[in-house]
């Protein structure tokens, strides 16, 4: 775990690097042969296999001495075109040297010399956005990479910048004001409670409290309590309908009768009381779409609390229902941003309604135990 973690650790700053090597090395090769002291981090195949592939498609040749740390680049363009187009999303801000210079889908010519693009605000592994770097002498090669490592840290980091607030869930139901700038951060633990702590840790070191759905899977006491001292929201990720229906078996949606709806309405406020006496005190839950809820079309909001007085359920309100129709809804289900978040957020189309699950960003966070 270790050691695969550390190893997550460094292709990620070294995805992270691939950028500035990237065109650096590639618009930098105007005199016939060149010497660059390897920095540090390059030091074995995994560094030097990218960049002598995005070399070699610039029409150079590359020899890398292993004794020395040096890697020797012959021949090469000094003009190219740079195209950058991202995957799937469009209109994601590009910065050449920190400056601006547009959406993508763009092409800019780039002359010789060293630039830093980055494809900004980071999002992260499921909205990878790729750069193409084509050289001019050499129209049918392209070159598809990464454009840059991203970080749960980041997002953050934008959001902040771009003047948002996070609050959660209960805070909405509490009547605390809302502006466009709000956003209702939600985090759904789906797989892990350590991924949860860590995430918490990082929004407690920026002053932001959101809200933590744990499922029966991932309580965690100790977890739990800690996350609660950081003044986070803690609730259930209730899946009370995938529950009964792997024990009775129900066949589609028509098995849930009015019956079967009592039953549920019951056993959710079972569950509720002991939630609270387990973990403390809780003011809203969160429905968990498990396979059986897929299966059977039918989520838990909706066979149980849809229509409810939450109150009846010792609660003040789900993170479903009405909630959502106040705020623009954005989640990262199943790894992928949708909507992309940073050209809405950009443009101020807040309120924000957030759903982020700690297990998509996992692998950040690897890059950054140290200090949250
Ligand atoms: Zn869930």
């Amino acid at each position: 775990m270790v050691s695969r973690r550390k190893k997550n650790a460094i292709l990620g700053i070294l995805s992270g690097l691939i950028i500035l090597l990237v065109v650096g090395s590639c618009v930098a090769i105007s005199v016939p042969t060149i010497k660059i002291h390897a920095p540090s981090l390059i030091f074995n195949r995994y560094t030097i296999y990218p960049f002598r592939t995005i070399l070699e498609h610039c029409g150079s040749v590359v020899t890398w001495d292993k004794q020395r740390h040096e890697i020797t680049i012959q021949k090469g363009s000094n003009s190219f075109n740079l195209s950058i187009t991202t995957d799937q999303i469009q209109g994601i801000p590009i910065y050449v040297d920190n400056k601006y210079i547009g959406k993508s889908p763009l092409q800019k010519r780039l002359f010789a010399g060293k630039y830093e693009v980055v494809a900004r605000p980071a999002g992260y592994a499921g909205s990878i956005r790729y750069l193409t770097l084509k050289a001019e002498d050499a129209k049918d090669k392209q070159i598809v990479l990464p454009v840059d490592q991203h970080s749960y840290q980041d997002f953050l980091d934008e959001i902040i910048r771009l003047g948002y607030t996070p609050i959660r869930v209960m805070d909405y139901y509490n009547h605390v004001p809302t502006t466009k700038k709000t956003i209702v951060l939600r985090h759904d633990v789906d797989v892990s409670a350590e991924y949860a702590l860590k995430m918490a840790e990082i929004e407690q070191a920026r002053g932001i409290k959101s809200s933590y759905y744990f499922r029966w899977s991932t309580v965690d006491p100790e977890v739990i309590k800690k996350i609660r001292a950081m003044g986070h929201e803690v609730g259930l990720h209730y899946e009370t309908l995938a529950f009964y229906s792997e024990e009775i078996h129900l066949k589609s949606a028509q098995d849930i009768t009015a019956a079967v709806q009592q039953e549920l309405r019951s056993r959710l406020k079972f569950e509720i009381a002991q939630f609270k006496q387990q973990f403390g005190e809780m003011y809203t839950i969160a429905s968990h779409g498990a396979d059986e809820n897929i299966r059977l079309g039918v989520t838990n909001y909706k066979a149980i609390m849809e229509g409810e007085n939450p109150n009846d359920y010792g609660i003040i309100g789900t993170a479903y229902g009405s909630i959502t129709e106040h705020f623009t809804y954005m989640s990262d289900v199943g790894g992928i941003w949708d909507p992309f978040p940073y050209p809405k957020l950009e443009n101020n189309e807040g309120p924000f309604y957030i759903l982020i699950h700690p297990i998509h960003w996992a692998t950040s966070y690897s890059l950054q135990t140290q200090s949250p």
